[in-house]
Parts: C-alpha cells; structure tokens; sequence
C-alpha cells in the first residue's frame, strides 16, 4: 500500500516537513485524550497550549505543527497534490499517512467528514461561501482530530471571502487546520495579512526522471516520449504532460528554439523580440479567454442579469461591484499568464544556451533538448565556452529584469540584442 505522499513528484524536503508537521499533529491530539498520555514534547507546545484555552501564536516556526498552512508552487508542482496528502495525515489513525487506514482513504477518495475541499469552479470564492465555511470548520471534529479545510485556488479568494478566512486564521478554533494553495505567496496571489499567519510549503520543480516516470506511469504515455519531454519541459510536471500530448505546444516551443539562429543582424534581433512577445501574448489569451467567458457568464447567471423582479434593481447594483471585482481579477490572472508563458519560453531558450555550454566544456552531461542539440554544439564551436556563458546569462538577466517588473518588450529587446552580439 503507498502511502499517501507517494504522488507528491520529488517532492522530498516538502513531505519531509508534513510527515513530521503529522507526527506533531498527532502526538497533540494523544496528549490531549483523556488519561493524560505522556506530555507533548517541546515541539508540540504551539498547539498544546491552544487546548489550554491561551492565545496561540500565530505561526510555530518550529518543526511541529500549527493550524494554517500555504502550499506554493508553479502550476504542476503538485499543490493540491500535497495539501491533499497533509490532510490525509492528519486523519490518518496512525498520524504517519500510512495510506490503508479509513482516514486515509475516506480523505483521499474526497469523502472524509471533516476534510472540507473548495475548488472554485467557474466563480471565485465569495464571501457568504467563505463564512459558511469557516463556520463549519469551527464545528468539533466528527472523526475526533482535526477539521481540515483545504482551499485550492486561495489566490481566487474575493476580498471580502479573504478578510472572512483571516478573522479565522487569527482566531482558530482549536482544532481546525486550514490548507491554502495558491501559485506563490506574491501580494497579487494571496494577502500579506494572511501570508503572515500561515506556514508556507515551497514546492519545486521535480528532477526530469521523476516527472518521465510519472507520464509514464500515471499518463500512460510511451516511455521514450515521457523521457524526451520531461527533458525538454525541465522537470515541469504540467508542461512536460503538455509537451508529450498538445501538438500545439510543440510548435510553440520550436519557434521559441528556432531564435538562435535567426538572429543575423539587429533588424533580426528586434524581429525576434517581437515574434516571442506576441506569441506569449496568443498563448496567453488562449489559455484565460475560455475560463474568463465562463466566469463572466456563470457570474450574470447567479446574479440573475435581465432580472424584471422587484429585487432585481437592488441585486443589480451589488452586481455591479462583483462584476467590477471578476474583471480586476481576470485582469490580473490575464497579466499572470503571459508572464508565465514569456518566462517558459525563456527557461527554454536557456536550456539552448545551456546545451552550448555544456558542450564548449566537454561536460558528460545530457543536453535539456535533444532536437536542437547539433545546431547547439555549432555554436559551442563558434563562440567556445565563454560566449555561450554570456549567451546564457543574457536569457537569465532578462528573466530578472522582467520578474523586477522592467517592461517585458525592453528586458527581450535586450537580451536578443546580447544575444546576437554575444
Ligand atoms: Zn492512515
């Protein structure tokens, strides 16, 4: 029997910490039961003192447990892969996850009484939802540990809906965990008040063998495309998947890795500065537009839009405001997405400059693409060691320059301009 960690993907310091948040978790709940088991040990205190009916601290930043957990991460990394798993623990009768108990199952099979999940679908996660569910989670356990409620797009929260989950997470009922995840702990993904209350989980981008197993196993995709594409997508679980079955995303990544060679003067240099903007931009679009159409519309129909009734002028103007407040978030979500898709194509072209690299030094390592691996190792021989490094740099510099907010057609310009001149 696996135990419940088992589909986190190279993952290990994150399980570590919630195998041993679990075991904490665990050893409150024994010491808490009445006759008084042996006392908790130091690393427990957080929550012991809870039951003693103090203020808790907010945040044990010890290894033990405490009641408000962040799972970040890039999409694919597994977030609510992990918070799932944790959750499961926490129920589980043995507190290690062991996979085969009722508790372990009921949770990951999404029937578990006290394990609460919100996936928002469609709509963002309103306020009255949020209070219902806080609510809830401050009922006593049925199961006699822990009411967990899990939120996987925390970043989706409505104002309102965050300022509910906050008064909660400052006061927590004694023995109600939440789970949180969201794509990082940046302002625009969850609040900074909430942020400060919560432990946070960073999960990483998992080695490429892992991933390759992983498509093959669970995907079922051919064992050689798994490894070429886990490669290719440099251990990115979503976009190594993408790779291995959207022809679409192959393409894109060909142009992307067509760059190099493209660039024989500056009208090229700022041509291809262009070409990878715009694309990122139609990738983009592509991926929000059909999920902010649905919002929108799901969204009028809740609010009963073209409503004649006698409430309908007064659910108007409230509507008003939570159209205004879908749109800004859609907005911001729209700005997010091309981020990521200019960033994946720039990860991309590193691994070209990379290749080069690698092979200027002779190093025994295996090159990130193997399709473009000879039109790398001719500029290895052209620039050596020491210009594909700076090759290599001026992707990584325009990378910086755009995640410390320089305009993203400027860093690119940039970069293409380095790149050409080497
Ligand atoms: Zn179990």
């Amino acid at each position: 029997m696996p135990d419940v960690f088992a589909d986190l993907v190279g993952q290990d310091e994150a399980v570590d910490t919630l195998r041993r948040a679990a075991a904490a978790a665990s050893a409150v709940l024994r010491a808490a039961a009445p006759p008084a088991a042996d006392a908790a040990g130091d690393e427990f205190d957080a929550l012991a003192d809870e039951s003693d009916g103090c203020q808790p601290p907010a945040v044990d930043t010890g290894a033990g447990m405490t009641h408000a957990w962040i799972f970040t991460g890039p999409p694919g990394s597994g977030r609510s892969v992990a918070a799932r798993a944790f959750a499961a623990a926490l129920q589980c009768a043995y507190g290690t996850g062991c996979g085969g108990c009722p508790g372990c199952h009921t949770t990951m099979t999404g029937t578990h009484a006290d394990v609460r999940l919100v996936v928002p679908e469609g709509l963002s996660i309103g306020v009255n939802e949020m209070r219902a569910l806080v609510l809830r989670a401050a009922s006593t356990p049925s199961g006699g540990r822990w009411q967990v409620v899990i939120i996987e797009d925390a970043d989706r929260l409505t104002e309102a809906a965050g300022n509910a989950l906050l008064k909660a997470i400052e006061e927590p009922p004694p023995r109600t965990v939440f789970l949180l995840c969201a794509p990082s702990t940046h302002p625009d993904d969850i609040s900074v008040t909430i942020r400060s209350r919560c432990r946070v989980v960073p999960l990483v981008q998992p080695a490429p063998e892992a991933v390759a197993e992983v498509l093959a196993r669970r995907d079922g995709v051919a064992p050689d495309v798994a490894r070429w594409a886990a490669a290719a997508a440099q251990g990115h679980v979503g976009r190594a998947r993408r790779l291995a079955r959207d022809p679409e995303a192959r393409t894109r990544r060909e142009a992307v890795l067509a760059v190099p060679r493209r660039l024989t003067g500056v009208g090229a240099a700022f041509d291809a500065a262009s070409a990878l903007i715009e694309a990122a931009e139609a990738e983009a679009e592509a991926s929000v537009a059909e999920t902010a159409a649905a919002e929108r519309a799901a969204l009028e129909t809740a609010l009963g839009a073209g409503g004649t009734g006698r409430g309908a002028a007064g659910a108007m103007r409230g509507a008003a405001g939570q159209l205004k407040d879908l749109e800004k978030r859609q907005k911001s979500r729209a700005t997010r997405a091309q981020r990521d898709a200019l960033d994946r194509a720039l990860v991309d072209l590193a691994g070209f400059y990379r290749d080069a690299l690698t092979m200027a030094l002779r190093a025994p390592v295996a090159p990130v693409h193997t399709d473009t691996a000879a039109l790398a190792g001719a500029g290895a021989q052209k620039w050596d060691a020491e210009g594909a490094l700076r090759r290599l740099e001026a992707v990584l510099e325009c990378r910086a320059a755009i995640e410390a907010n320089v305009k993203p057609r400027i860093a690119v310009e940039a970069m293409m301009l380095s790149l050409w001149k080497g």
